[in-house]
């Protein structure tokens, strides 16, 4: 909207012919002389004869081709407030119709938003009864309060914050529901600037910096946008576009993001002749620059709640810069600026009201309807925010405070939004006094009642339905500790339990086995070490046996402080039976979870692939003093001979091993292999073994098994030997 200047009635009227026949012209010429006599003598803060003002507030009206009578209403609309002349004395000097209007806009001047939700509630009541009666007090209203605020400077600092703020929450909303673009970026930003100064000047110097870097990039774009246009035979403007200084600030605020990333989009809007053209131009620019997917929005056949009609695209420019493209016909183009007053704007549409103007004559009497069925007008206040800021819904608690929440909040988000202590004993609620699962969403305007019981604990399940980050933050902080402080307490019984088995106990262990374990193992407390054992991430036998090392030996002798194994029989130690280990082999400990330690050779094949889990493994050492058998997989090729198999396990039987299995791989004629599984010492034994075996004269070739393949590394962890 631009905010030309009206220096006179003459001036006016001269704007006026170009839409008025000249007996209506006249009407707003005899308003302006009533009015100027009426507030003779009266001033404004800024100097200037009060008549100034309903003149500009006129002057604002004519620019959106408003009628006559509204610009009448206009030019008398502070003359019941400010002079004291009667409503009845309006009516018979300009008839009923402007009489109202002027009463309309009389209430609505009266009304302040004060911060009490009482008060607001009953004021926004009168504003939605005024507009329901004539739709043009609301355009009067709104032309009055931007002339306010063009004036703003003059008011004492914190009356212009108030007046700036109000603007922010109620004018501004109700101007975007009307459809009034041009209109409510004025709010914005005029507001923007009376309630923070200091930013609106930084951003806008910014702003006035980057536009001249910014400018050779437009202008290419531009250009090739035109072009396109033009090689297709589309008629159409391209018009630049710039995000108002407002939209910038409440994105770098309520979407986090960087001056800079929002200044490098590129907008750009094609207005053209038809509906029609603006789907063609829109073929014309998905070819010219590749569409961002998912960025693509039909309004033109979905026309947004307040009428707004057009289409949305983003490109991928040079560079892959992002262009946003808006395309709409003439027609539209108003519409998206002026709303509902485009109404008046477009004379040929006078005959079938325009989308906007009925959309917005829907919006009132929805209100109107809201109003009726509202229990209180606290409800009505809620109602109409509803509608004016869809995301949010205004649940009230028993007292009658308002919170504000996200749609589709719960009474769990409810809870910790009026206390995380709240939130996390809630056991139950009450919406309208009845009881309701502490899951279901909640509706605008109800009365909720949380039940609270001390010692109560949140649920996890809640994680599922909560919605604000509140409660999900409250939720999860307070799982996380209980999980600690169970699995603190489980370890520390574990951890003792184990100790017990060896006939030790905690408190009898030396302090320096105990940080000494702390520092291999780099936990920072002996509570973390029973939190890891009570996660199952550790041991307890283990921990405790290295304990005991530790605690015997605190030069930590152990094999450079690796884990010893010392039994060839354990509950806690596993061999892995895809390598078989056996003492004299290097070997590591994969620590399952379920299944305590698995050991597996050093070498074998399946380890790789379980290494990933780097935190998993442990370094392990065979006792030296280790005792015990341990079964080995060895496979032995031979010429099939009678009574082979009674021969091969003489051999081995005469080098001391027992023999736990033999199978017979594969056979033909001449040849079998053979798998044996035998229990053996250590390695040297294994030695021996094989030695004898090969010394058979029909056996061929000898070789220990030591990675089988064909099973997957979490089905092995199952195989182990007990
Ligand atoms: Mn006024």
């Amino acid at each position: 909207m631009t905010a030309l200047q009206i220096e006179n009635i003459g001036t006016l009227a001269e704007g006026l012919s170009g839409y008025l026949e000249k007996p209506q012209i006249n009407h707003v010429r005899r308003a302006y002389y009533y009015a100027e006599q009426a507030h003779e003598g009266q001033m404004r803060r800024t100097g200037d004869p009060y008549i100034t003002h309903p003149l500009q507030v006129a002057g604002i009206l004519s620019h959106m081709h408003m009628d006559h009578q509204s610009l009448m209403a206009a030019m008398l609309h502070d003359v019941i407030e400010d002079t004291g002349i009667t409503k009845t004395a309006i009516k018979t000097q300009f008839g009923n119709t402007v009489a109202e209007m002027v009463d309309g806009v009389s209430k609505l001047s009266r009304i302040k938003f004060g911060s009490q939700a009482e008060a607001q509630a009953e004021n926004f009541q009168k504003m939605a009864m005024a507009m329901s009666r004539d739709l043009r007090v609301i355009m009067v209203k709104l032309a009055d309060r931007l002339h306010n605020m063009r004036t703003i400077k003059v008011l004492p600092p914190d009356k212009r914050r108030r007046i700036a703020r109000e603007t922010l929450e109620i004018y501004a909303p109700i101007a975007n529901r009307l459809g009034m673009n041009d209109m409510r970026i004025e709010f914005e930003d005029l507001a923007f600037e009376a309630i923070y100064p200091l930013r609106f000047r930084r951003i806008g110097a910014a702003v006035r910096q980057v536009r001249g870097n910014r400018k050779e990039v437009v202008t290419r774009i531009q250009t090739s946008l035109e072009a396109c246009l033009e090689r297709e035979g589309l008629p159409g403007r391209t018009i630049g576009r710039e995000k108002h200084l407002y939209s910038i600030y409440d994105k770098m605020r309520s979407k986090r993001k960087s001056f800079r990333e929002i200044m490098d989009v590129y907008a750009f809007r094609i207005v053209v002749d038809r509906v029609d053209t603006c789907y063609r131009v829109l073929g014309a620019v998905h070819s010219l620059y590749k569409p961002v997917p998912g960025r693509f929005k039909d309004y033109i056949a979905i026309p947004k709640a307040n009428g707004y009609q057009s289409l949305h695209t983003t490109l991928f420019g040079m560079h892959g810069l992002p262009i946003e493209i808006q395309i709409r016909t003439e027609e539209m183009e108003a519409m998206a600026n002026n709303g509902i007053a485009a109404h008046w704007l477009y004379k040929s549409s006078e005959e079938l009201p325009s989308n906007a103007h009925v959309r917005a004559r829907e919006w009132v009497n929805g209100l109107l309807e809201m109003q009726k069925n509202a229990g209180n007008s606290l409800e009505f206040i809620e109602n109409v925010k509803i509608d004016l800021f869809p995301d949010e819904i205004y649940v009230f608690t028993p007292k009658g405070e308002i919170f504000e929440l996200p749609v589709g909040s719960t009474p769990v988000d409810f809870a910790y939004a009026i206390h995380t202590d709240i939130g996390s004993t809630c056991v139950a609620c009450r919406i309208e006094r009845r009881l309701a699962p502490l899951s279901e969403a909640l509706e605008s305007g109800q009365t909720v009642e949380i039940l609270t019981a001390p010692g109560h604990k949140p649920n996890p399940a809640w994680l599922g339905f909560v919605v604000t980050a509140k409660a999900r933050t409250g939720i999860r902080h307070f799982l996380k500790k209980q999980k600690q402080s169970e699995s603190t307490a489980l370890g520390r019984r574990l951890l003792t339990k184990a100790l017990a088995s060896f006939g030790a106990s905690l408190d009898k262990l030396s302090r320096e086995a105990v940080s000494s374990l702390l520092e291999q193992l780099r936990l920072d407390s002996v509570n973390r070490l029973f939190e890891e054992i009570g996660l199952g991430n550790r041991m307890s036998h283990t921990m405790a046996q290295r304990l005991i090392d530790l605690n015997e030996n605190p030069t930590g002798a152990g094999v450079g402080g690796n884990l010893l194994v010392r039994d060839a029989q354990s509950s806690v130690m596993n061999y892995a039976r895809c390598c078989n280990p056996i003492p004299g082999d290097r070997i590591v400990g994969y620590i399952s979870s379920e299944r305590g330690m698995v050991i597996h050779t050093g070498d074998c094949n399946n380890i790789s692939e379980l290494r990933a889990n780097r935190e998993k493994w442990v370094e392990v050492d065979w006792d030296p003093e280790i005792q015990g058998e341990f079964t080995v997989e060895v496979r032995v090729e031979l010429e099939h001979q009678r009574g082979i198999i009674a021969t091969l396990a003489t051999a081995i039987t005469g080098a001391e091993a027992n023999i736990e299995k033999i199978t017979t791989a594969e056979r033909d004629a001449h040849f079998s292999i053979v798998n044996l599984l035998i229990n053996v010492r250590n390695r040297v034994h294994l030695a021996r073994v094989m030695r004898k075996i090969r010394m058979v004269k029909a056996v061929t070739r000898v070789t220990r098994v030591k990675s089988r393949k064909a099973r997957k590394p979490s089905v092995r962890a199952d195989n182990v030997v007990h």
